[in-house]
């Protein structure tokens, strides 16, 4: 995730300068990353336009981690895309439910950011989904694990091939401070990623991020709608990829809706 003006990042007014030399940088990552590699990207329906080798694989849409395993994952034929800012899934989804999935922290987290990832969990538990969530002292099904120097506030990746939550969530250190609705939209949104939501505007990040549009993924492929969300914009979403630093988002009807028809 990035504030307002990059994925649930955050920049505001000296966003244009980091910008533009930070787009020297990801230029330059770019050329470093396989045309294989780029084909196989798109395939899954992202765009390429702004990806970056990481540890762990490649960093899309500015938060979302797509790892060898996903890649290589078959991108299957059924995709719908209808318009630009409904709720979209990944095909891998997390399986064997119903089932709970445990969530801890590692490094020294603030009294703030633990009590955010108690209040998304929480979140998620009121909805009564065959998905619950509960909060492990250490060695989680997903880890939330503090970082230093990310040019995002949080990053994390889709559920593999095995029907496993995508296990880790990379938190930026300087954002643990933050506001409670902020920090708890964020740990919602990264979980979020991590059992299979998409960006809510992927097909235009600046309907959550500003600045131009983004067409970060391919026509026809790439994310299932689901069934019932709707076709207009949807201001609210936990998965809009960018937020402010105000910015609190619980799930709204929609939001519900797309969790209740997935789990
Ligand atoms: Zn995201």
């Amino acid at each position: 995730m990035r504030q307002m003006f990059k994925p649930l990042a955050f920049l505001l007014i000296a966003g244009l300068a980091i910008t533009s030399c930070k787009k020297e940088a990801k230029d330059t990552a770019k050329d470093q990353i396989s045309e294989e590699t780029l084909a196989k990207i798109s395939d899954h329906g992202f765009g390429t336009s702004d990806v970056q080798k990481v540890e762990e694989g490649y960093l899309v849409e500015g938060d979302i981690i797509l790892t060898e395993d996903y890649l290589n994952t078959t991108p299957g034929g059924n995709y719908l895309r209808i318009a630009n800012n409904e709720q979209y899934r990944t095909t891998q989804l997390v399986t064997a439910l119903p089932r709970n999935i445990t969530i801890s922290s590692s490094g020294a987290i603030s009294a703030g950011l633990s009590s955010a990832i108690d209040a998304a969990i929480a979140r998620y538990n009121a909805q009564n989904l065959r998905i619950t969530m509960s909060r492990a002292s250490s060695g989680g099904d997903i880890v939330i694990r503090l970082i230093n120097g990310a040019n995002y506030i949080a990053s994390s990746g889709f559920p593999g091939s095995n029907g496993d939550p995508y296990s880790t969530v990379k938190y930026n250190k300087a954002y643990q401070n933050y506001s409670a609705g902020f920090m708890t939209t964020v740990i919602a949104h990264e979980v979020g990623h991590c059992i299979g939501f998409r960006h809510t505007d992927y097909m235009d990040r600046s309907y959550s991020c500003g600045g131009s549009p983004t067409n970060e993924g391919s026509s026809g492929v790439g994310a299932v709608l689901i069934p019932g969300t709707p076709s207009g914009p949807d201001s609210g979403s936990w998965m809009l990829a960018c937020l402010s630093a105000t910015t609190n988002r619980p799930f709204n009807n929609n939001d519900k809706t797309a969790l209740n028809y997935l789990y």
